[in-house]
């Protein structure tokens, strides 16, 4: 028996979780259930993050977590479940299998049926972002190893025990030579540790036009955060079906289970949901658990339902449907189905016996790491570039030459084009024409700066890691 915490909530959410547990009870599965309330009352009573402590611990105490939809009130202030659970529980792989129905549920790409793991914690979502001068705000886009390693292993070893062919990695590395860097190169690191699979890499907007257009070439498909969050709703869109997908959110201690699809208040109450999403997270979450021929079974009886014709009333058909169906009715055909295989959609079947181990993350030994530079970063409203190379030159601490100054990364000086648009975000970058660089003369750049009223709203040092560059050049460089 697995304890797992449910959560019922909001909208459609109690009646297609009630559909779910119907399935997952008569089919056997090996749960027992602890209740919690999460979502609406709970932001409404004031608890802004929408969950209480108690709440937290069930989940934390239990480790899985299978969700129902949430609302999130409108107005500011209330903070998204979602993303809190997914950080607070370390639930760094998100994962969401993207299969095509043909013919029974419509779509340009009968062939489809690929999967989507998505790194869930960093990149762009750290949430880190500053205002820095009247014109430019930044966001952090931070990559780590550890994260890249978790997700790029989490990929093949799903891929392996889902009998799956090929991982292919989307990035953008041409751009972002270091942090997209990272990821591209951890993924060609640990490919060579499963060399039965096949592997590839596109540039992520050309990956992205590919999925669009031929979606069936693709396997399963590793990304960093920003992109797979809008690749996957492409890939859930253009399955037909973005109403029956399921997704998991896998952490090293934790995970949680759920539809993708939202809380659907207009037609709560009314027994007219669909309550697949769910179903599939639930199935997830089986496989999850290592109860694999119960997730196969009830898959495979959800797909012969799906082909029996037997829709609720988002994806029923006049002539492709055959009767169209309520909630429960639907979960009711699905129970009747238990034991049957689907004829014309591909049956599942899941690896027995082996659950997914997964390589705890080990730090490597530290490298050299050298300190040869550093970039001042300076609001200054002025518009020519090499009137403030002038005030910059002044600041005269030894050893420290001005070797550029950029803005928004385009260099424009030296030899700067007059064409350039430059707003009040300069970054001037000094060096050691002799050498390395000493957090001194990172001290006394700042105190003469700070003594001549230029204003310094950033620096950042400028390191080799084993004797390399590790630290973007200035467009135009
Ligand atoms: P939604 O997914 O709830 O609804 C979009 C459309 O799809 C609606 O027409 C809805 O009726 C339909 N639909 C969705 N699920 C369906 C199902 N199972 N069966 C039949 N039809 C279905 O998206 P929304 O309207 O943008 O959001 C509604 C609420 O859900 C918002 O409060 C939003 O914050 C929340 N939401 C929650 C989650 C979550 O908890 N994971 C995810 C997305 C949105």
């Amino acid at each position: 028996m697995t304890r797992i915490t449910i959560a019922k909530g909001d909208g459609i959410g109690p009646e297609i979780m009630e559909a779910t547990l119907k399935v997952l009870n008569a089919a056997g599965a090996a749960l027992e259930y602890d209740e919690i309330e999460v979502g609406e009352k709970v932001y409404l009573s004031g608890n802004t993050s929408g969950i209480s402590n108690e709440a937290w611990d069930i989940i934390r105490r239990n480790k899985v977590f299978l969700k129902s939809p949430i609302t999130t009130p409108q107005g500011g202030g209330y903070k998204s479940l979602n993303v809190t659970t997914r950080k607070f529980l370390g639930l760094y792989a998100n994962i969401r299998p993207c299969t095509s129905l043909h013919p029974f549920v419509q779509t340009k790409h009968p062939k489809m049926d690929l999967v989507i793991v998505r790194e869930n914690e960093e990149d762009l979502y750290a949430g880190i972002e500053h205002q820095q001068t009247d014109e430019v705000i930044q966001c952090l886009k931070l990559i780590s190893r550890p994260g890249c390693e978790k997700i790029v292993r989490y990929a093949f070893e799903y891929a392996k025990q889902y009998g799956r062919k090929k991982v292919t990695c989307f990035s953008k590395d041409n751009i972002m030579k270091q942090t997209d860097g990272l990821f591209h190169q951890v993924f060609n690191e640990i490919a060579l540790e499963y060399p039965d699979i096949e592997t590839e890499h596109w540039i992520i907007d050309i990956g992205a036009a590919l999925i669009a257009d031929s979606p069936e070439r693709f396997d399963v498909i590793v990304m960093a955060n920003l992109y797979g969050d809008i690749v996957s709703d492409i890939a859930a869109q253009i399955t037909g079906s973005v109403g029956l997908a399921g997704s998991a959110n896998i952490g090293e201690e934790c995970a949680m289970f759920e539809a993708i699809h939202g809380s659907a208040p207009m037609i709560a109450g009314q027994n007219v949901a669909n309550p697949s999403g769910l179903l599939q997270g639930a199935i997830q979450m089986l496989a999850h658990i290592g109860q694999v021929e119960i997730a196969e079974t009830i898959q495979n009886a959800w797909l012969t339902t799906i082909e029996q014709g037997i829709h609720t009333a988002d994806i029923y058909k006049e002539g492709s449907s055959s009767k169209k169906v309520g909630t429960q009715e639907f979960a009711d055909a699905v129970i009747a189905n238990l034991g049957k295989k689907p004829g014309t959609l591909k049956a599942v079947i899941y690896e027995k016996g082996s659950s997914m181990v997964l390589k705890k993350y080990e730090r490597k030994p530290a490298k050299n790491k050298e300190l040869v530079g550093v970039d001042l970063f300076v609001h200054w409203a002025g518009t020519n570039p090499n009137e403030l190379a002038d005030k910059i030159h002044q600041l005269d601490v030894e050893s420290a030459e001005l070797s550029m100054i950029t803005n928004r990364g385009i260099k424009v000086y030296p030899d700067g084009f007059p064409e350039t648009f430059c707003t009040d975000h300069w970054r001037c970058r000094f060096k050691n024409p002799n050498g390395l660089f000493t957090k001194q003369q990172i001290l006394n750049l700042m105190r003469n700066a700070e003594e001549m009223g230029l204003d310094v709203i950033k620096t950042e040092n400028l390191y080799h890691f084993d004797g390399k560059p590790a630290f973007s050049l200035g467009q135009g460089q």
